[in-house]
């Protein structure tokens, strides 16, 4: 018998009276579960296995594929919404998802534990939301072995010089972040598909670096003054590095889309080039 503390993630009917549960716990990792007579107004489970609930659980643990047994449960915190923080609500139901999504079961993480936990008390109130959904994104990438490549080139290793505060910086999502002018010419050449990113979306991605780097090394970050614009920018493009990593877009990322989202900063790289090819084009020259 196993003791832990919880977060609920997902959470289906099995039959009249029983669950299926999806808990990311702190020592364990992600659990599936089956509570029986989870469904009763009288149960073991103090009504506690609403998704997003944070509860301390009991649980038989079982070898192979097969689900856990879940013998109870006791609430410890609810996630709770005001009525017109829907922004706070799906943001909540999206790191959701995205544990469960990212986290294979039985493989213990406390870091995004206790970052998943937290979260969910900012999302509660209702700002700063998407700062800390990109947030969460960059560390749940970083967790995950493939966080974007910030200082190099992520295609040959050549250090990435910002000389101009107003520079474009190309990003590859293939190779893991940003690129150098040279590989640039190289992936024109071959038709593969990049972006470009402002320097202010590169500095909040680098803030977010440091901020990991910070506390595992126990050492206080500075603040940054951010425009809800770069945030937005960021968590966009944060956004396609998971939905890269995952090989398609999770379910409820598409209901964030109306929370101030810039759907179109990222543009195309091909679209930019032209831009700015057209801006620097030189006078042209006809034949007679
Ligand atoms: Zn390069």
């Amino acid at each position: 018998m196993e003791n832990d503390e919880a977060v609920v993630i997902h959470s289906v009917d099995f039959s009249e009276t029983s669950l299926i549960v999806t808990l990311f716990t702190k020592r364990f990792g992600k659990i599936e579960a089956i509570a029986k007579g989870g469904r009763r107004l009288k149960s073991p489970f103090e009504s506690a296995l609403d998704i997003l609930t944070r509860i301390n659980v009991t649980f038989i643990q079982k070898k192979n594929d097969a689900l856990d047994i879940l013998t109870e449960s006791q609430l410890i915190r609810r996630f709770h919404v005001t009525q017109n923080n829907l922004h706070g609500l799906y943001a909540a139901y999206y790191i959701a998802e995205l544990v469960n999504l990212f986290t294979e079961r039985n493989l213990p993480n406390s870091r995004l534990y206790n970052l998943t936990s937290e979260k969910l008390c900012a999302f509660e109130k209702s700002d700063s939301i998407n700062y800390h959904i990109a947030q969460f994104e960059f560390q749940l990438l970083y967790e995950n072995g493939t966080k974007p490549v910030l200082s190099y080139c992520a295609e040959c290793g050549t250090k990435i010089e910002i000389t101009n505060p107003n520079q474009l910086i190309p990003f590859r999502q293939a190779a893991g972040g940003v690129i150098c002018n040279k590989c640039v010419e190289k992936n024109r050449k071959f038709q593969q598909h990049y972006t470009l990113i402002k320097n202010e979306t590169l500095k909040i991605l680098k803030h977010f670096e440091t901020e990991i780097n910070n506390k595992i090394n126990n050492k206080q970050c500075t603040n940054l003054q951010l425009s809800n614009k770069s945030i937005n920018e960021t968590l966009n493009l944060l956004n396609n590095c998971i939905n890269y990593q995952l090989g398609s877009q999770p379910r409820t990322q598409k209901y964030l889309k109306h929370f101030n989202y810039t759907e179109h900063t990222l543009e195309a790289a091909d679209t930019m080039a032209a831009k700015q090819a057209s801006e620097n084009k030189p006078a042209k020259v006809t034949e007679n």
